[in-house]
């Protein structure tokens, strides 16, 4: 019997979270999908990367992936606050969002691995060291030119990240990272540093997972601990002028890290002492400013993921809002059909458009809860610090949502043939 998208060639550019999800979406509607990567092989990069509820969704809609994600995943019921005098805050228990569906919180590259595997099980042409050099597009079809070697397809959906050719050839915008005035510190290590320190082995327990942030004027230090106690992941968001350069492999350096929460309890100097340098990266976090629109003029390529709209880590939905850019591209696809892909491609930008928009914002006011805070105010009303759990944002079914909006959406966009969306909104 004939899949919905059978017929359709989809091109797909860059294999993060946000291509690997649209791919899968569409090869499983029965779309010729091919994937180019320019990277030569699998990437292990990166260290803890969160997904929620909203995501969480659609890893368990994928025959196997949960029962693989388990097991290098963080379990805990919830999130413990501490002042950055070491000074008991709150627990943020999880229960009231457990009907919104599970999280998964891991390594990247483990995670990766497994999203990587489901898409190559599912019979996406994943092309390694396959770097698209060039977009183009006519009325009736679009395509790449990867290696020198043109391939054409109906559509392009371009997941390239934040440095996106795409979005600077396609759609002609300079990219302008600007500097948010912070960075972060991250780090992946193994416990034996911790184990060691009668002060952190607590922390590396077989038995529970911790989840611990400890909170101060402008930085707020997030450790977590996973896989029977073995491995611990810490984030410190600072204050940082120097420069805009972002890189998920900068090297970063212990003793500046410590610099960092000078006059800080000792047990957070002690996790940041056990920490590997070689396991420690410098993350500068940037802002960009939102894109006017994300598709080409013909309306053949589109972005998504973090070449549309980069995420600021304390919202906490990067990776889980690319994969919502994923499934709902490809169900527009499927409704649209072979024959009004552009009507596709404007759907998928209405509907995902103010939705990403609202959630990025989430990035700037839970960051500005933790550090702008007065601490004798919480000290007061610790529960103030408790992350809000947005309802609209976490118990979202984004392909539920575009099979339900998708008909009025096409509808508006042709009585409207001029919408652009606005990034005021
Ligand atoms: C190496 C790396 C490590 C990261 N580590 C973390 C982390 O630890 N924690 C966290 O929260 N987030 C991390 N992120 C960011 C996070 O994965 C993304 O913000 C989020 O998942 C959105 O993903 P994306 O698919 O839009 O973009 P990305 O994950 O950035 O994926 C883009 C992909 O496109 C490929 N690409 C770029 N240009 C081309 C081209 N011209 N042709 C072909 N392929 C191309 C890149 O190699 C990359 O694989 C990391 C990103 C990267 C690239």
């Amino acid at each position: 019997m004939a899949q919905p998208c059978s017929g359709l060639k989809v091109l797909v550019v860059g294999a993060g979270f946000a291509g690997l999800t649209c791919a899968i979406e569409c090869r499983k509607r029965g779309a010729e999908t091919i994937l180019f990567e320019g990277n030569t092989s699998r990437r292990q990069l990166g260290d803890i990367i969160s997904f929620g509820s909203n995501s969480g969704r659609i890893f368990r809609s994928w025959p196997r992936v949960e029962e693989k994600l388990d097991p290098v995943c963080h379990h805990s019921d919830g999130l413990e606050f501490r002042a950055f005098d070491d000074d008991f805050l709150c627990r943020q228990i999880w229960d009231s969002e457990a009907d919104w569906g599970k999280r998964f919180n891991g390594h990247r590259g483990e995670i990766h691995g497994v999203v990587w595997d489901h898409a190559l099980s599912v019979g996406v042409d994943i092309r390694l060291g396959s770097k698209v050099q060039e977009y183009f597009e006519t009325d009736t079809e679009a395509g790449v030119v990867v290696n020198g070697e043109k391939i054409v397809g109906d559509v392009v959906f371009a997941g390239d990240g934040v440095r996106s050719l795409a979005r600077t050839i396609v759609l002609g915008f300079e990219d302008k990272p600007k500097s948010s005035g912070y960075a972060v510190y991250r780090a992946w290590m193994g416990t034996e540093g911790l184990k060691a320190n009668p002060l952190t082995a607590w922390l590396a327990d077989p038995n529970i997972d911790h989840h611990v942030g400890w909170l101060g004027p402008d930085v707020h230090f997030l450790v977590a601990t996973l896989q029977k106690g073995t491995a611990c992941s810490w984030v410190l968001t600072h204050k940082d002028e120097a420069d805009v350069e972002e890189s998920w492999s900068a090297p970063g350096y212990v003793e500046e890290a410590v610099k960092a929460v000078q006059d800080w309890a000792p047990i957070v100097h002690a996790i940041i002492r056990a920490t590997p340098e070689k396991d420690l990266v410098d993350w500068k976090l940037v802002f960009r400013d939102p894109l006017p629109t994300w598709i080409s003029p013909k309306r053949r390529i589109a972005l998504m993921g973090d070449a549309a709209h980069p995420f600021l880590p304390t919202s906490i939905q990067g990776a889980s809002q690319s994969m919502e850019d994923g499934v709902t591209a490809a169900v527009c696809l499927e409704l649209a059909g072979k024959a009004n892909v552009a009507d596709a491609l404007r759907a998928y930008e209405k509907i995902r458009y103010p939705r990403v928009l609202a959630t990025q914002r989430t990035g700037v006011t839970n960051r500005e809860a933790w550090h702008k805070a007065d601490f004798d105010q919480v000290k007061k009303n610790p529960e103030s610090v408790k992350l809000p759990r947005q309802d609209w944002v976490l118990n979202f079914d984004a392909s539920g949502h575009a099979y339900e909006v998708y008909k009025e959406t096409v509808e508006s966009l042709r009585a409207d043939p001029g919408w652009m969306p606005d990034s005021r909104l």
